[in-house]
């Protein structure tokens, strides 16, 4: 799932120009041919505005006078309506306009754009301005990336978590998929720091996430805090689960460490999925229900002897492999 990100930030940048001038949209073509952009063009503000919404662009290319028949919508009511959307509210807007007026360019700057080029445009400058557009928007990914990942494991860190946790939550429901959430919590770690010290808790603690990423590209491995893990397996039953945790529980117990002999690491899993949990727990929903039922079943697992996995499904007592 990371390396998917990653990939992210090196996909083709895509502009999107919303004009109502064919003249214009065949300079845009032709001086952006060699940039290395995926250029879209939209001719109306009800057209732009959909597109956008549909193909998330980072850079959008937006005129101000955009006559249509009957449709008055003017570049800045675009703008207004692109900030608004989750989806398109990040893409870096440039205005593209005739006009004169600098109380134009202040609007649409106080609106959000990040730039105005002036019609007759310079094909150098608009090439520029676009690229210095499209390295904001890299730069803005890369900022919020680095965000959400945690600086030990780089595994994606608690508030990542959280947010797709509840995002999982929404998408099991809609589409009716099964949601499982596997929390791992290493045994005795105090005694790892306190016999080998920090460095080697450090290490144990990487080791053990590069053993949780292992899994399938939609699996979502995240440090849940310390030396507490949370494995999100979306469209994965508990039954599943149980395999999933108990191959990396049982990859970990084979882990050999160079450097210390002496050291034997376990650690303990509890699963919970999302219609068990929310019978569970009644009290609580989604997420919270989800979090709290895999939080029972890993303190029973570590009551039972630790170096375990139990999974906490619904009306039946917590099954356990061990
Ligand atoms: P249990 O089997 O019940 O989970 O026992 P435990 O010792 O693992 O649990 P406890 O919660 O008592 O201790 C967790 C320890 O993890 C305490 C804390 O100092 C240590 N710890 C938390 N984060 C880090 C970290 O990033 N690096 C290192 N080296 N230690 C950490
Ligand atoms: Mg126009
Ligand atoms: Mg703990
Ligand atoms: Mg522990």
């Amino acid at each position: 799932m990371l390396d998917r990100s990653e990939h992210d930030l090196e996909r083709v940048p895509k502009v999107l120009a919303i004009d109502d001038c064919t003249l214009v949209h065949g300079l845009l073509k032709h001086h952006l041919r060699l940039e290395g952009v995926d250029l879209h063009i939209a001719s109306t503000a009800r057209e732009g505005v959909a597109m956008a919404e549909r193909i998330g662009p980072d850079v959008i290319l937006l005129d101000i006078e955009l006559e249509s028949g009957n449709d008055s919508t003017n570049g800045f009511e675009v703008l207004a309506s692109i900030k608004e959307s989750s989806t398109t509210s990040e893409s870096a807007v440039i205005f593209l306009s005739a006009s004169e007026s600098t109380a134009d360019r202040v609007r649409a700057l106080d609106l959000g754009a990040v730039d105005f080029i002036k019609k007759p445009f310079d094909a150098a400058e608009l090439c520029a301005r676009v690229r210095s557009a499209v390295r904001l928007r890299r730069m803005m990914r890369m900022l919020a990336q680095k965000a959400s990942l945690d600086g030990l494991t780089g595994l994606w860190n608690r508030a990542h978590f959280d947010r797709r946790l509840a995002e999982e939550v929404s998408e099991s429901r809609r589409y009716g998929r099964p949601l499982t959430l596997v929390l791992a919590d290493i045994d005795h770690f105090k005694r790892i720091n306190d016999r080998f010290g920090h460095p080697v808790g450090d290490a144990v603690i990487s080791r053990f996430a590069s053993i949780l990423a292992t899994g399938r590209a939609s699996d979502i491995p995240c440090r849940y805090g310390g030396e507490e893990f949370g494995l999100i397996l979306p469209g994965i039953d508990a039954q599943s689960a149980l395999e999933v945790a108990e191959r990396i529980r049982r990859r970990l117990g084979e882990e050999r460490w160079a450097c210390r002999e002496a050291l034997r690491v376990t650690a303990s899993f509890g699963i919970a999925d999302l219609v068990s949990a929310e019978r569970a727990v009644p009290d609580r929903h989604g997420s919270e229900a989800l979090v709290a039922a895999a939080d029972e079943a890993l303190y029973r697992a570590k009551a039972a002897g630790r170096d375990r996995v139990y999974c906490l499904a619904g009306d039946t007592p917590p099954r356990r492999i061990a």
